[in-house]
């Protein structure tokens, strides 16, 4: 795995706070790390502790916050990507031309772009499905759609909310293997967000986990495997992927370590 020692991601004292009836609420408290090139890093923590928020930021959806962070400029500029956690497909287009959006917007539907598409098709396993409407297909083939409008447009950066959530265990096993694959041959910067210990262990370089709210980010935990890097059911034989369920498991539990 290529990774350089550069940033592509930098975040610095980020917090946040909504609104409440009397004060505000802090959602996110402080957060800082750095995202390396073409690293997978995921965020876990438990629901409600800020995680879509931090994307929304990083995606400019939610502009008031305190703090910074700051994207490394040219890998912007040539495309980031992001995955809501409500799958937004749009409901009249079908879900090949949902699919296609990214690079319709980008004027850049060629041979080969389409070429991609279809091999993530098969790949996501949505053959067949290409001319349904969103309101036609289950949650997990909306997400799944959605993942491939994000991949098809070759981002270098790519920001998760938990794209596969609503999949059942076998079909997302399969789904991680080729979605990390897929991410580390594009040399995307991925931040993948998820409330699932054994997607981030597999998916990710590293994992940052998460407290309750207000969200803090407790520990940052090198989760590279010696075994079965590349495949989801595989990475559970490596020695260390039971110490790293297990301290992963203690931090949110206890919400410190
Ligand atoms: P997560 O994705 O980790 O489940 P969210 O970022 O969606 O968490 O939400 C974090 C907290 O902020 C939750 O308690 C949620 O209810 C609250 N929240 C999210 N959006 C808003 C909003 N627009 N106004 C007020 N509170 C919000
Ligand atoms: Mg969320």
């Amino acid at each position: 795995m290529s990774m350089k020692n550069e940033y592509d991601i930098t975040i610095a004292g980020l917090s946040k706070s909504y609104k409440g009836r009397n004060e505000d609420i802090v959602v996110l408290n402080e957060l800082n790390f750095q995202v390396k090139r073409g690293e997978f890093f995921c965020i876990v923590g438990p629901s409600g502790c800020g995680k879509s928020t931090l994307l929304k930021i990083l995606v400019n959806k939610i502009k008031d916050y305190q703090g910074t962070y700051h994207i490394n400029e040219e890998r912007r500029s040539s495309g980031i990507a992001y995955i809501p956690q409500e799958s937004l497909l749009i409901p009249w287009r079908t879900l090949y031309q949902n699919m296609a959006l990214g690079l319709e917007i980008k004027k850049s539907i060629t041979p080969s772009t389409k070429g991609l598409i279809s091999d993530l098709i098969s790949s996501f396993k949505l053959n067949g499905l290409q001319d349904k409407l969103p309101n036609q297909v289950s949650g997990g083939e909306a997400q799944r759609a959605s993942v491939i409008r994000a991949l098809a447009s070759s981002p270098r950066i790519l920001l998760c909310d938990e794209p596969f959530s609503s999949i059942d265990f076998v079909t997302r096993l399969d789904l991680n293997t080729k979605f990390k694959n897929k991410a580390k041959v594009q040399g995307v910067t991925t931040i993948f967000v998820t409330h699932n210990i054994e997607e981030a262990i597999f998916l990710g370089d590293r994992v940052a986990v998460m407290s309750k709210k207000p969200g803090e980010i407790v520990d940052i935990i090198d989760s590279s495997l010696s075994e079965g890097a590349e495949d989801a059911v595989k990475c559970r034989q490596a020695p260390e992927f039971n110490k790293l369920f297990s301290k992963i498991w203690e931090i949110l539990e206890n919400g410190f370590h």
